[in-house]
């Protein structure tokens, strides 16, 4: 079927609801030029769903997606659309997200925070010049480079926090302890700059709600002692560390974040309900990003062990075509165990093999799992591992040639219905423009997308 429309290594389809595997192996069979590339299933439809989620659980917190996380630039066009503003650390991230505001004909005045605490020179002039005025520091260095680069800068102190049941821990890099708050806060008054604010951040991967308890507490003690130095602050920043919640179905996750949002509410309204004209926002990387990428890789060798093997606890290893160079790096450095399904679930009755499964690199390092029981695959079966989009393709390289999987990007109908509702509902967001695409075929449960309304897709979409 050629009705798929490609630009660059991209197809874009509009799919009925169904279970990962089916559209897994609906784009597999609609691809232009089937190979066994790994390839990324990228549901844009999720994140209106999930920016309607954040704003029944936070009504009253701005998100900021932390672009870290995945700076796909789709992705950033539609959060951008929907009113989410962004977390960028770096030149690069702050050019990208002026490039997706402009192309969508928005506004960056207030979009931005540039949420780096230590910034090289050249990057700070870069965000004066492009008028990024929002940036967050935790030490006298910072200020000094702010004073003289950017004084008119409107700056947020990054206080430090408990992270220690976080997967990613972030106080032992960034935050200023309680302690050195007044020397900090004294010199950026002499140097006569603008501080507006607190923030911080419990960790990537979060695993305590109550850690905000304390954080937001402690952010009301540094308003307090701002007064002393002159300031009143307006902005609390309560940073990321928010879960991904697979699929927006009951789960583990949305429960642990529903409480997550009880201790905040609780928390501001506890210690800020006194405070005036305060705005609350957050920097949410994965909650955005998490759910929205399923990845594909395929079988593209398997060794038998012998006794004398090296890897003699397992029975079989296979190797995959994207490893932990790759987005399996969420291995290493996101602390993540992704867990493979079938595509195929017929192979599903072969019998069980330990097994080891292995990325494409000469490294042997490069390993996805250890020991898992998988039946009998073949060359070129397929595997699909979900919850790929948070610190996975933002940080993988093209080690030993292996280049980036293919993404494809679809919605699903369901979500399209939701995007109606959205603007039935006056939503609070920024409004557009919505055009269905072509439905005539909808029998084939796919819907064929001429060129020229990728765009109107993309609109579609957000
Ligand atoms: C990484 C990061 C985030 C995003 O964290 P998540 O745990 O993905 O929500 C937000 N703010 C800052 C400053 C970060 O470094």
């Amino acid at each position: 079927m050629t009705n798929f429309l490609y630009e660059g290594n991209s197809i874009y389809s509009i799919l009925e609801r169904s279970p990962p595997r089916e559209i897994l192996s609906h784009l597999l069979t609609t691809r232009h030029a089937p190979n066994d590339d790994p390839f990324f299933a990228i549901n844009l439809g999720i994140l209106p769903q999930l920016v309607k989620l954040w704003k029944q659980l936070f009504p009253s917190i701005r998100p900021f997606y932390a672009v870290k996380c995945n700076p796909d630039t789709l992705m950033l066009s539609v959060l951008a659309r929907l009113g989410v503003g962004f977390d960028c650390a770096s030149k690069g991230e702050i050019r990208t997200v002026l490039g997706v505001l402009s192309s969508s004909n928005l506004s960056s005045t207030d979009s931005i925070i540039y949420a780096n605490p230590c910034k090289q020179l050249s990057h700070i002039q870069y965000a004066k010049s492009r008028g990024v005025n929002l940036a967050t520091f935790d030490n006298t260095c910072e200020l000094y480079k702010h004073s003289k680069y950017h004084p008119d800068s409107c700056l947020v102190l990054r206080i430090q926090v408990d992270d220690s049941s976080a997967l990613c821990k972030l106080s032992n890099k960034f935050g200023c302890p309680l302690s050195s708050i007044p020397e900090l806060l004294q010199l950026a008054s002499q140097l006569g700059l603008r501080v507006v604010g607190v923030s911080f951040h419990v960790g990537s991967g979060c695993m305590d709600a109550e850690v905000f308890r304390t954080a937001i507490r402690d952010a009301r003690k540094v308003f307090d002692s701002g007064l002393n130095y002159g300031y009143r602050f307006t902005l609390l920043d309560i940073g990321g560390g928010f879960p991904s919640c697979p699929g927006l179905d009951p789960s583990p996750s949305l429960t642990f974040l529903q409480s997550i949002s009880n201790v905040i509410n609780t928390s501001i309204a506890t210690h800020f309900s006194d405070w005036a004209g305060i705005q609350v926002i957050a920097e949410p990387g994965r909650f955005f990003a998490g759910s929205s990428h399923i990845l594909s890789v395929s079988v593209t060798s398997s060794r038998e062990c012998t006794p004398d093997d090296n890897n003699n606890n397992t029975n079989i290893m296979y190797y995959v075509n994207e490893g932990v160079y790759g987005a399996f790096n969420c291995i290493m450095f996101d602390h993540q165990q992704p867990q493979p399904q079938l595509m195929d679930s017929k192979t599903a009755v072969s019998p069980v093999l330990r097994s080891s499964l292995w990325g494409p690199s000469c490294d042997g390092l490069d390993q996805i799992l250890k020991e898992i029981q998988l039946p009998v695959l073949s060359v070129g079966d397929w595997l699909f591992f979900e919850q790929m989009g948070a610190y996975t393709r933002a940080s993988r390289s093209d080690f030993n040639g292996f280049s980036a999987p293919i993404n494809y990007y679809y919605v699903t109908t369901d979500q399209l219905t939701e995007l109606y509702s959205l603007l039935a509902t006056s939503h609070p967001y920024v409004p557009f423009l919505i055009k269905e695409p072509d439905r005539k075929e909808a029998d084939l449960k796919c819907y064929p997308i001429k060129p020229a309304e990728i765009g109107l897709l993309v609109s579609a979409v957000i």
